[in-house]
């Protein structure tokens, strides 16, 4: 295990490195504002942007598509869309558009200003739900609405409330709000309505008693509910309660146990040390129990009994955001890439941490361990073809913020692994575009979209092939985009370490 100081700073490499804005490099290192047609001014100054020519998804071939005031104010066959006088003219003949862009559905979105909100766009990700909301947060949501900085649209979550103690606890106790019984579990809901989120947040570590006072209350407070199934809550009855979504599949795993009142009491033994004084710790420990108690769920697994809970939660509405990216990279070590390019979009000091923070989750595996993870790894994939099969709502989300994980690059990994999982390509797509856009009540004319060199439906691979970008009414042409990412780049090579500050850790796995 690292040192306190190490675990400090690697829990501050898996947040993407939270501090930081407040870090002196962050002034000095180049600033990837909007060079033209972002500010508000540029919005109304009443330009209208013809992309021209492109097949549009779930629409047609040589479609055109108008923009103005930051709407897309028309869409329709290039025969019948008169282009006005005045607007600047794209052809994107040969290109496909995927309407509304992607969307992020998990992610921890902290780090140098000029460096992490910017690439989800350039990237193509125009909206993230933000799963661990604090106030730099809305800060920055702030700044892209009005037009002075790059990013994509956020939903973001309150403060996380959780069980004491939490996983999440110790040195980061006041960002994580710790409820032990109903009343306590009430007042926490409505600090995060008083605290502007969008919704609440709930963890691992919740009794059933507070959980039940939390969904109650949010329904009181109008507010949704969504994040981890409690350890030892059945996900039926989180499904019935009317948890928005379920994140990851852990508890989805463990629920499908034939022998799940004995699964439950083991989770029920898994002990969170108080005196372990750093989260990171904590998590690494729970992590570890908790992988053993996954093996005995894989070598009950009943069919019967999954079907039945999947058909359950298909008719709840419950959606599922199954996170593989965290997954695989926790569970397929073997398969982690030493280097990437995605990498250098990134401060060298956070992911140059990742290796030291993945050590110590995984340290102690034997080789018998790991064959297990892999086959756990594999039932994961499993299940999710079995939530396909019953019609769950699946999102795509990706745990970024968590290592290995690159803003907006990683979208595209999730993505193949969900078609690895068996997903037909265009449910692939859904899990990223109409079905997470319903759930965060995204506006269906919003000026979003991304445009691709490759038609996406024929492999979702394609989804890399990013031509440009349209993100709130701003078109990142291929040039724009390209030298904003050499921006983003050079912006994340000049950022230092942070000196001060400890980020909350985001290996949120569970
Ligand atoms: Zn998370």
């Amino acid at each position: 295990m690292p040192t306190r100081r190490e675990a400090l700073a690697a829990s501050a490499a898996l947040t993407g490195g939270a501090l930081l804005s407040a870090a002196p490099s962050a002034a000095a290192a180049p600033r990837v504002t909007p060079r033209h047609a972002t500010s508000v001014s540029d919005r109304s100054s009443g330009t209208t942007i013809a992309l021209a020519h492109a097949t549009v998804l779930g629409a047609g071939a040589d479609h055109t598509v108008l923009v103005r005031d930051g709407r897309i104010t028309r869409t329709g066959r290039s025969a019948e869309v008169p282009i006005p006088p005045g607007a600047t003219v794209y052809d994107l003949t040969g290109k496909y558009i995927v309407p509304g862009g992607l969307v992020e559905s998990h992610v921890h979105n902290d780090g140098p200003e000029n460096v992490l909100p910017p690439l989800f766009p350039l990237n193509g990700v125009t909206a993230v739900r933000e799963m661990w909301g604090r106030p730099v947060h809305h800060e920055w949501r702030d700044k892209v609405r009005a037009g002075e900085l790059l990013g994509p649209r956020w939903v973001i979550a309150g403060s996380i409330i959780d069980g004491s103690p939490s996983l999440w606890a110790g040195d980061l106790d006041e960002r994580v709000v710790e409820v032990t019984d109903a009343p306590s579990a009430r007042r926490a809901v409505r600090e995060t309505k008083a605290s502007g989120a969008d919704f609440v947040k709930v963890y691992s570590r919740l009794t059933p008693g507070a959980y039940e006072a939390i969904a109650d209350e949010s329904r009181r407070q109008g507010l949704r509910y969504a994040g981890h199934c409690p350890d030892t809550l059945p996900i039926a009855r989180a499904s019935d309660a009317g948890q928005q979504s379920i994140e990851h599949l852990h508890a989805l795993l463990l629920a499908t146990s034939a022998r799940e009142p004995e699964i439950r009491r083991a989770m029920a033994k898994v002990r969170i040390d108080p005196a372990i004084g750093t989260s990171f710790e904590r998590y690494a420990s729970w992590f570890r129990q908790v992988h053993a108690v996954e093996w005995q769920a894989v070598q009950t697994y009943d069919v019967g009994r999954t079907r039945a809970l999947f058909d359950r939660l298909a008719a709840n509405g419950t959606r599922v955001v199954p996170t593989l990216t965290v997954h695989h990279s926790l569970e397929r070590t073997d398969q982690l890439p030493e280097n990437s390019p995605e990498f250098a979009y990134l401060p060298g000091w956070m992911t140059g941490y990742w290796p030291t923070v993945w050590s110590a989750l995984t340290a102690g595996r034997t080789a018998r361990d790991t064959a297990r993870i892999h086959r756990i790894y594999e039932h994961r994939l499993h299940l999710v073809a079995e939530l396909h099969r019953a019609g769950v709502q699946l999102l795509a989300g990706t745990d970024t913020g968590t290592g290995y994980a690159v803003p907006g690059f990683s979208l595209h990994h999730e993505l193949e692994l969900l078609a690895e999982a068996g997903l037909p390509t265009r449910d692939v797509l859904h899990a990223a575009t109409a079905a997470p856009a319903r759930m965060l009540g995204l506006p269906a004319d919003r000026a979003d979209l991304l445009v691709l060199d490759a038609d996406p439906r024929t492999d979702v691979r394609h989804t890399r092939r990013i031509d440009s970008v349209l993100v709130a009414g701003r078109y990142l042409d291929r040039a724009e985009r390209l030298r904003l990412l050499s921006d983003v780049a050079r912006a994340a090579a000049a950022s230092e370490p942070p000196t001060t500050g400890v980020a909350a850790p985001h290996v949120c796995v569970h």
